[in-house]
């Protein structure tokens, strides 16, 4: 829960009515939602019926005390977190200390200082906003975790069902039945086996990026990275029938980037350009000055993507849930890896597709200082 600092909700506690009006009033002219309570025990129950986001606790108090009323609220989990802003006379050390001794957050003095009092408060409900949103990136990140292990789980278990299956039949075969279909089953043993490998090999590269360790930045021509990648993928789009081309300015094209990582992004993206692609198609690397960017684009007239899959398209095991795509054999990690790549360089990755039409995807990097 993030709270708005404006519209927090406060609890005063004082048994003094005329510090009670004093600090109402003040803080609900500055927006904030206030409950006075002039109880310790008025305060409790207030507690319980609706969770302010802070308390204003005097000390002094007949009956239940600030202290107690605060060593009550810290040691109930529900109310644990609710920040406790002491209101104490000048000078009492002694008290000071105990609050912080109890739980306390801060304090202030009376007789108040207007402006003094709203900047601890304001400072108190940025601390717990701040605490929230780390709570909530920590449990997203959690979840994040659980999916991965889920999705690694499966993909890996399918195809080892696999070839544990094959295997206990061909155990159990002789000569004759192996010559006439083993063949065949080892065929598909291997089938599962390349399908682990590739999971493997994406899993561990992309937990290896994720520590973001060694990361070599040089001044590089982004132009040479991509005949490079270019020439390397000639071959395989002759196999598959798809034209592949390369189309770059007549200038240079600087960027401050780890070589490396970025040709195994844009090797990724053709990869998939290629293998989403029928023959006869066309996949086209470009790369152009934008301002202060290059801006670098693999574009196939391939399968394309449905607009839905779109903001799906670079999470971790995410693969378009249609026949087609999911008929050729992919882990569903290439596109984050690509992402996880190129921002480590200070980039971004984009993408453009209309389905059965084709994609295009865009790398955007920093140009290098001349
Ligand atoms: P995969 O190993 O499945 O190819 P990626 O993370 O590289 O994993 O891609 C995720 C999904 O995005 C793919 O499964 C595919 O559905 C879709 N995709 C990626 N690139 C293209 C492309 N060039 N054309 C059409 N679909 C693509």
């Amino acid at each position: 829960m993030t709270v708005p600092l404006a519209k927090a909700n406060i609890l005063v506690v004082d048994d003094t009515t005329a510090n009670l009006d004093l600090l109402t009033a003040l803080l609900e002219s500055n927006g904030y939602l206030v409950r006075p309570a002039i109880s310790g025990g008025l305060a409790l129950a207030a507690i319980q019926n609706q969770r302010p986001d802070l308390i204003l606790l005097d000390i002094m108090m007949p009956e239940m005390n600030g202290f107690e009323v605060c060593e009550r609220l810290k040691a109930d989990s529900d109310t644990a977190g609710i920040p406790v802003i002491f209101i104490s006379a000048l000078n009492e050390t002694e008290d000071i200390v105990h609050a912080f001794e109890v739980g306390g957050s801060d304090y202030i003095t009376k007789p108040f200082k207007r402006r003094e009092v709203l900047a601890r408060i304001e400072n108190q409900l940025t601390v717990i906003t701040q605490r929230d949103q780390i709570i909530n990136y920590y449990e997203r990140l959690d979840r994040m975790k659980q999916q991965f292990i889920r999705s690694a789980t499966h993909d890996l278990k399918n195809p080892l069902h696999v070839i544990y299956g094959y295997a206990a039949i061909l155990e159990d075969m002789d000569g004759p039945a192996f010559e006439r279909s083993g063949r065949e089953f080892v065929e598909q043993m291997y089938g599962g086996i390349r399908k682990m490998q590739a999971l493997i090999t994406d899993m561990l590269e992309l937990a290896q990026l994720q520590t973001g360790a060694n990361v070599v930045l040089e001044r590089v021509d982004l132009g040479l990275i991509l005949q490079q990648v270019a020439q390397n993928f000639l071959p395989m789009a002759a196999g598959a029938g798809i034209s592949l081309e390369l189309a770059l300015p007549p200038e240079p094209l600087p960027a401050q980037v780890d070589e490396k990582r970025i040709e195994r992004a844009l090797d990724n993206l053709v990869s998939n350009a290629l293998k989403y692609t029928l023959p006869g198609g066309r996949v086209l690397l470009n790369a152009v000055r934008m301002k202060q960017q290059v801006v670098v684009s693999v574009q196939d007239t391939g399968l394309g993507i449905p607009e839905e899959s779109l903001p799906h398209l670079f999470e971790t095991f995410y693969r378009v849930p249609l026949e087609s795509h999911i008929g050729i054999e992919g882990t569903g990690l290439g596109l984050s890896i690509v992402k996880a790549l190129v921002e480590q360089n200070g980039g971004r990755v984009e993408v453009e597709s209309t389905l059965d039409e084709g994609s295009t995807f865009f790398i955007l990097l920093p140009l290098a200082e001349s």
